[in-house]
């Protein structure tokens, strides 16, 4: 019995090892441009949304002149977060969101020199107290490098918000490769979205996918961005426990993967290792994946380098296979994205994407 247990272990290795934490990782309040208090925030994400972690992210301009986040604004964020966190229960995080506009380099709101900058928004947080707040309006922290310098040096992780796959987001990428263990997550959106009637090419996915094929490395979380004080389940995290340390621990390692809508759950590793990990391998490469929905799974797509090279039409709840790459070269990407049969009152399916998984044959 012991031995047929120690088997089992080998053959599907340390199931139990990390617990599924669900999380929303950007949303406002009245402090920049949402509705609600921070109080109103976390009652809502604990008690209504029933998270097990929030980030709460207003923009680093407030919400008056001088348009700057006051700092008792932020020192108050962080009192807060710290008020609501009950370790095992709930995780509250402080965070803002670094908001570059091309407007700080023209005479619009001439700010700095030069020509625009599109650096779009970025979403910083940070596990304990930060004195000051690195904003995209100080010519100290300006740019993604500057920015992520500041934040490393204080223990902090950033990611990338709501891509831009027109001009507009030009500049959202232009970062140091090295800051990617910083600027470590990015949010994923579907490619297409339905809103009141309306369809929206959003191209959240392709420009994502687009960054990795380029040799951009990145995990992937989701956020609902909510401006009603309604943050909701969009990031799941694999991690040992539920305190801020866990969390950050996991988030830093991309161990965490993106949903939109329905709380699906995901295991996808290769050769026994986990989302978010860069491995090198002598063989080639397995790829071992479960999905469990909450409804019907209409497919299962397994990504190589940004091309499915495996997909299933399963029609079934849960799904579980593996797939050996025979085709592998020398080095690729790989990610798992499934999407259900269910729609929201938009019409949008649940989906959920892993973070990449890197592999290098040794
Ligand atoms: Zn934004
Ligand atoms: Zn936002």
């Amino acid at each position: 019995m012991f031995l047929l247990l120690a088997v089992v272990a080998v053959v599907r290795p340390a199931r139990a090892q990390y617990n599924v934490y669900w999380g929303d990782m950007h949303g406002h309040t009245s402090i920049s441009d949402g509705k609600g208090s921070l109080d109103d925030y976390f009652t809502h994400a604990r008690d209504v949304a029933k998270l097990d972690f929030v980030v709460v992210s207003d923009h680093d301009f407030g919400n008056s002149a001088p348009w700057r986040m006051p700092h008792e604004t932020w020192t108050l964020t962080q009192d807060k977060v710290d008020q609501y966190t009950a370790d095992g229960r709930f995780v509250a995080i402080a965070g803002y969101e670094w908001t570059s506009q091309p407007k700080y380099w023209t005479p619009e709101e001439p700010l700095f020199t030069g020509p625009p900058k599109y650096y779009n928004h970025k979403n910083v947080y940070f596990p304990s107290r930060v004195n000051y707040l690195f904003s995209a309006k100080d010519a100290a922290y300006n740019s993604p490098n500057l920015l992520a310098q500041a934040v490393l040096e204080h223990g902090g992780l950033i990611q990338n918000n709501h891509l831009d796959p027109g001009p507009g987001g030009r500049d959202q990428f232009d970062y140091d490769p090295s800051y990617s263990s910083v600027i470590v997550n990015t949010e994923m959106w579907p490619d297409t979205i339905h809103y009141q009637g309306k369809t929206h090419q959003v191209n959240g996915e392709s420009t994502v996918r687009e960054f990795l094929n380029r040799g951009g490395k990145t995990g992937f979380v989701a956020s609902t961005d909510t401006h009603e004080g309604k943050p909701a389940a969009r990031t799941a995290v694999l991690a040992r426990e539920l305190t801020r340390p866990a969390i950050f621990e996991a988030l830093g390692q991309r161990r965490n993967y993106a949903v939109f809508n329905a709380r699906i759950l995901l295991e996808f590793k290769i050769n026994g290792h986990w989302m978010g990990e860069e491995i090198e391998i002598q063989d080639k490469p397995r790829i071992e994946v479960e999905v469990k929905g909450t409804d019907a799974i209409r497919e299962v797509a397994l990504l190589r380098d940004g091309s499915p090279i495996h997909t299933l039409n399963p029609a079934a709840q849960n799904v579980r296979f593996d797939y050996v790459d025979d085709a592998f070269g020398q080095s690729s990407y790989y990610y798992l994205r499934a999407v259900q049969t269910d729609k929201d009152e938009h019409g949008n399916p649940s989906c959920a994407w892993s973070s990449p998984i890197w592999v290098k044959r040794q």
